[in-house]
């Protein structure tokens, strides 16, 4: 093995493990509830203590109008029972009655419209909670696939990461530094690969002395463009016979 493909082939286990760790850290973000959930809880919630509050309003109502109603039955025992003797004091009772029955009336028509009203606060309410109940039930399984997945990719970091010790145990001290120096300031490509006669770092053509430089001996040859490794594989065989073919003719 070249030089330079030993460095490659490093360089593919370090853009393996960045990917993967790069994975995992989006994974790790995408384990907190998602906003769906968040709103949902909320949604839940002011339902909740909208029922709550219809709950709270109906029982009160409703003790109001029991005690409206046990002041009439009272009052009309007292007007019928034949103990009160004094006209005015019928006719006060008589005008309570009157008073008591038609306030019973506008509360006993407000207690069914607050029952209405508590019902449907009810329904409200369930059904934010099967809304809320579905999406937690979907991130969870959901949830379970990412961990699959990050389980996955930790073991394959693992795999990687033992190779990268033995790989670096192979290089000679001073291209594994020319390596890691490069690999800070080229976004992690130090050794392009060059495809029909392109480098794979820049995207542009390499000159075919070059190229033959690259192909023929164990030296490092950098590209005049980007300065990376240059790494001729595939069918920069082809593009370089091109070139021979072309200097043929001249
Ligand atoms: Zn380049």
């Amino acid at each position: 093995m070249s030089r330079v493909s030993q460095l490659y082939e490093l360089q593919e286990v370090d853009s393996g493990m960045e990917s993967r760790v790069a994975r995992m850290r989006q994974i790790d973000a995408q384990m907190v509830d998602s906003p769906e959930v968040l709103s949902a809880k909320s949604a839940h919630d002011e339902a909740v203590a909208l029922l709550a509050d219809a709950q709270a309003h109906l029982k009160r109502i409703s003790h109001e109008t029991e005690e409206v109603s046990t002041r009439l039955r009272t009052q009309e025992k007292r007007l019928y029972d034949g103990k009160i003797k004094n006209p005015k004091e019928l006719w006060q009772v008589q005008e309570e009655i009157t008073h008591l029955k038609e306030r019973l009336k506008d509360d006993e028509e407000a207690v069914l419209q607050a029952m209405m009203n508590a019902e449907e606060a009810e329904a409200v309410a369930g059904a934010r909670r099967g809304e809320l109940d579905n999406l937690c039930k979907e991130l969870e399984q959901y949830q379970v696939g990412l961990i699959e997945e990050k389980d996955k990719l930790l073991s394959q970091a693992k795999v990687l990461q033992v190779k990268r010790q033995k790989m670096v145990m192979e290089l000679p001290a001073s291209d594994l530094q020319a390596y890691e120096r490069l690999r800070r300031g080229k976004a992690g490509v130090v050794v392009a690969p060059v495809r029909g006669g392109l480098c794979g770092g820049c995207h542009v053509a390499v000159p075919a002395n070059i190229l033959r430089a690259a192909r023929s001996g164990n030296n490092f040859v950098y590209c005049p463009s980007c300065g990376r490794i240059l790494y001729p594989i595939g069918e920069v065989r082809f593009e370089e016979f091109n070139h021979d073919l072309d200097n043929v003719g001249r």
